[in-house]
């Protein structure tokens, strides 16, 4: 009340000042109380005019933005005006921060890597961040207050959506066909729902290979497994001849040799995924690896090939000597065992052009089918697969290659026609080579050859007369072998 008391006497005073100003004008001309009463009249009228306009100037200010300050006017109008502007910053104060808060909330739903897509009472879009727009194709501004199942079309999702029993999350094929989306919904509000989605297909690829790898190993050990037994059964229940005896033992041994050497390749690929890449300051001789290869190729071979091994570049290579060795000699075994009796095999070690090293393996073998190419170093991919298993292999070889030029930065090509035979290429990147000190200076070695030193050819078609027990036997002797056997090729 006390905004009253001084408008009151305001009022007053003015009617005192009007009356008094009305008195001495109207005594002259003899109506004294008349002009009393017309002067404070006046008086109270004016100063109810001058009021109101306050009144109206704030009233102008308030239908306005309210951007420029309220009337800074004496008295009841100007505090009206005063309270009106402070409680009305305060709530534009308040309501910047709620927003800046609901900017950072959003924000951080749109930072997350699954889908979060928000929809009122009536189902429609009400908002969605853009990893849902990307799993369900929406356009989060076009589509907004869409009904969702207007425009995701996935009758799983619809069912699901439509079921009210949102307990566990539903899987579909997302709407761009590129992959599967997992999704889970939950009511909040009232009627509305979070729809939350994942892609899971990297998962579910994940899972399947996971899969497929146990059934592929079971299959495997499966085979060697089931004839291991039935060579126990033979010998606990017949009697047997010496010669049958030994038969059977070498058969058995033979089995055995291959599940060994199926653990080994499995360890090697599990070591190779499981540890860091291989140091960049650990250096081999190229052609200290290229005499290993060539040892085990002619043992492998035992005559039965042409081998042709060239070097061309001194140099050394910084990376894992087991690892490249395992590759390497990867390469060379399958050349040997799928190369028919008295073909021929070059292997090669050269610089290219741009100081990359290459390390090259040509055979005269049956040539693989372009459409199987691509597929050659998936896990237990065989393209033939008898030929494979009764020369020892486990399907491994080509993976373990792979990994081993992955993790040295560099690539493996396979260049194959069938009835042509088959080049494979292993391509290491040039900050991986430096010059061998140790090599002999340019000129001694290359004398006579051009660029190319033929370290050594040996031909022979002699026959060996039983090559699946030493190619198996050798399979067994790979380069991360538990047993600390020498380096063989897988
Ligand atoms: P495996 O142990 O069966 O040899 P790899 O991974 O080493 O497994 O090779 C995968 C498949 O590629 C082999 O089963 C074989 O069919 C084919 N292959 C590999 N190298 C050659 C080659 N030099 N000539 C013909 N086929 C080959």
């Amino acid at each position: 009340m006390t905004w009253l008391l001084p408008r009151l006497l305001a009022g007053f005073v003015a009617m005192l000042a009007g009356g008094f100003v009305g008195y001495l004008l109207g005594n002259p001309v003899h109506a004294p109380v008349v002009s009393v009463l017309i002067g404070g009249g006046l008086a109270v009228g004016v100063l109810a005019v001058f009021d109101t306009l306050r009144g109206v100037r704030l009233m102008t200010w308030l239908r306005g933005s309210q951007d420029d300050d309220a009337p800074r006017d004496a008295g009841f109008w100007g505090e009206l005006g005063y309270r009106m502007e402070r409680s009305l910053r305060a709530r534009e104060h308040q309501a910047v921060q709620q927003q800046a808060r609901l900017e950072r909330f959003l924000e951080a739903i749109e930072a997350s890597p699954n889908g979060v897509l928000m929809l009122d009472d009536k189902g429609q879009i009400d908002w969605c961040n853009s990893v849902a727009a990307t799993h369900f194709g929406l356009d989060p501004q076009r589509d907004r207050l869409q009904r969702i199942t207007n425009l995701v079309r996935a009758p799983a999702f619809v069912a699901y959506l439509q079921g009210n029993d949102y307990a566990q999350p539903v899987q579909f094929p997302d709407p761009r066909g590129l992959g599967l989306l997992s999704v889970l919904v939950r009511d909040y509000g009232e009627g509305m729902k979070l729809v939350l989605s994942q892609d899971i297909t990297e998962r579910e690829r994940a899972d399947a290979m996971r899969r497929d790898f146990v059934a592929n190993v079971s299959h495997e050990i499966r085979t060697p497994l089931t004839v291991l037994a039935g060579f126990i059964e033979t010998m606990a229940a017949l009697q047997l001849t010496e010669v049958e005896r030994k038969r059977v033992l070498l058969l058995m041994n033979q089995q055995t040799t291959r599940m060994q050497t199926l653990v080994s390749d499995l360890l090697t690929l599990a070591n190779l995924e499981g540890s860091p890449r291989p140091a960049a300051d650990r250096w081999v001789p190229a052609a200290k690896l290229l005499r290993q290869v060539e040892a085990d190729a002619r043992m492998l071979s035992a005559g039965r090939h042409v081998l042709a091994i060239v070097s061309d570049g001194d140099v050394q290579i910084a990376g894992a000597e087991t690892e490249l060795l395992s590759a390497m000699g990867n390469l060379v075994g399958n050349a040997v065992r799928y190369t028919p009796d008295g073909g021929r095999i070059d292997i090669g070690w050269r610089l290219l052009n741009g100081g990359a090293g290459e390390f090259s393996v040509r055979d005269t073998g049956p040539g693989i089918e372009r459409e199987h190419l691509p597929r050659l170093t998936e896990r237990f991919y065989r393209v033939d697969g008898s030929r494979s298993r009764e020369t020892g292999g486990t399907g491994l070889g080509l993976s373990i290659v792979k990994h081993v030029v992955q993790r040295h930065g560099g690539e493996l090509d396979i260049q194959s026609e069938p009835g042509k035979g088959s080049t494979f290429r292993l391509v290491l990147p040039a900050a991986r080579m430096r010059p061998d000190p140790a090599a002999a200076p340019a000129g001694t070695q290359r004398e006579g050859s051009g660029a190319e030193v033929r370290s050594s050819i040996t031909s022979s078609t002699a026959p060996t007369s039983s090559s699946a027990a030493p190619l198996a036997n050798q399979k067994a002797a790979g380069p991360e072998r538990a047993e600390g056997q020498p380096l063989g090729l897988s």
